[in-house]
């Protein structure tokens, strides 16, 4: 998504653009929910694209359950959850089609005062002014030009889901629908609201209702047994989806019926794939390496609690995109502050995003947890609609 917003603006502002994406095919099945913020309806306009209510689904409020299902807290607050699949494919249909080359990894890369060689994983090579690293949590880019910053692990992961609405019981469905719905069992964490369904469908009955539930797996047992899959192989970096063990879906399926409020047992329940993503934090030192420049979670990926993911890739691309309009001349200064800023919040939301997640698994600080877990804190700053104002050293 940084990159895929990069490239577009970047077109627009005239530069000659070229994006290297490492997978093959279409991307758009990959993601799940997204929450939407000021930030990312800015660079879509910056990119020429004029966004509606029919970007996603609107949640007035929100709501948090019991684990008997009765309600204990309700907070209003209005906010359009759409859904990855839906803004990766009006971002890729932006975008030049000779200048999105699929299949092809970046391997490594040299620099000089006049631009940057990439070497290509086809033994092919580019010559660029600029290259712009928006290659994700695991950056090839960063590890090559800073292989001391190392990933950190949270202490515990997000099984994610997506259930067919049209599954749900009608009564739970009415419960959940228009809103986002938390369940808070011991050291653990569930939400889930409605988006877009299968091919971007809005229509009541034809969208997925999106789910993550944030469970502690230490780093020493449960998490590569999670990640181990039935031929005894450990995916230390994510197990793909269809590689989960049966047994730990089924695990799961038993505890959210034994932990869950009966609303959120009925859409794990429903869920016919459910996979798992560990929580990790990095943020790369600085975000300009000569002529190299990181944005999005190759930058610095903030837990996602926080649900800024897409909206930070979208703004560090964006400010990128008017710094490097600048004159020649100005350029170098305007690409300095663009760096400064740009730390400055990802910093900002990093600590946020920790404290937010600091009573999962009890791993973080003991009185920071008692106050985070408080259903009307976790109602009002997890995935918040401003979330500027809960950020240090950040303007609201
Ligand atoms: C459980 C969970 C829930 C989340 N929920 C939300 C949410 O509600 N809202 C939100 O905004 N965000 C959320 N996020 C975060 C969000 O998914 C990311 O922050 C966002 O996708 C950042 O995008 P990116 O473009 O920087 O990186 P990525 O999406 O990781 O994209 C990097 C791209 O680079 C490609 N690539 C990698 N290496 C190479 C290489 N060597 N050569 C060429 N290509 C390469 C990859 O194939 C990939 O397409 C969530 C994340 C998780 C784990």
């Amino acid at each position: 998504m940084a990159g895929l917003f990069a490239g577009v603006l970047l077109q627009r502002a005239g530069w000659q653009v070229k994006i290297f994406e490492r997978s093959e095919g279409e991307l758009a099945s990959r993601g799940a929910g997204i929450a939407t913020h000021d930030e990312l309806y800015a660079a879509f306009a910056q990119a020429g694209v004029t966004l509606s209510a029919a970007m996603g689904v609107e949640s007035t409020g929100r709501v948090t359950f019991a684990r008997d299902g009765s309600v204990i807290g309700r907070l209003p607050m209005r906010q359009i959850m759409t859904s990855w699949g839906l803004m990766y494919r009006f971002l890729r249909a932006q975008c030049a089609t000779g200048d999105y080359v699929g299949a092809m990894s970046v391997i490594d890369l040299a620099q000089d005062a006049d631009g940057v060689t990439l070497f290509l994983g086809d033994g092919g090579r580019h010559r660029a002014d600029y290259v712009i690293a928006a290659d994700g949590l695991r950056s090839t880019i960063r590890g090559k030009l800073m292989p001391e910053v190392g990933l950190r692990y949270g202490g515990y992961v997000a099984w994610r889901g997506l259930a067919n609405e049209c599954d749900l019981p009608p009564a739970v469905l009415d419960e959940l629908a228009g809103r986002m719905a938390f369940c808070l069992p011991p050291d653990e964490h569930m939400l889930g609201y409605l988006v877009a369904g299968p091919d971007d469908r809005l229509t009541p009955g034809e969208r997925w209702y999106n789910w993550v539930w944030y469970r502690p797996a230490p780093a020493d047992t449960v998490l590569p047994d999670l990640l181990t899959d039935d031929n005894g192989y450990l995916h230390a970096q994510g197990i793909p989806p269809p590689l989960l063990r049966d047994e730990h879906v089924a695990a799961m399926r038993r505890d959210a019926a034994r932990l869950l409020c009966p609303q959120f047992g009925a859409v794990v329940a429903a869920t016919a794939r459910p996979f798992i993503q560990p929580i990790w934090d990095v943020c790369a030192p600085r975000f300009i390496d000569g002529r190299v420049l990181l944005i999005g979670d190759a930058a610095c990926t903030a837990r996602p609690h926080i649900g800024l993911g897409v909206s930070k890739a979208a703004d560090d691309a964006a400010r990128l995109a008017a710094a490097l309009d600048e004159p020649a001349s100005a350029r170098d200064a305007a690409l300095a502050e663009w760096e400064a800023g740009r730390l400055r919040f990802a910093r900002a939301a990093m600590a946020q995003s920790r404290r937010l997640g600091s009573y999962i698994g009890a791993s973080g600080d003991a009185s920071a947890a008692a106050h985070y877990r408080l259903p009307a804190q976790v109602m009002a700053q997890v995935a918040a609609a401003h979330p500027r104002q809960y950020l240090e050293d950040v303007d609201a």
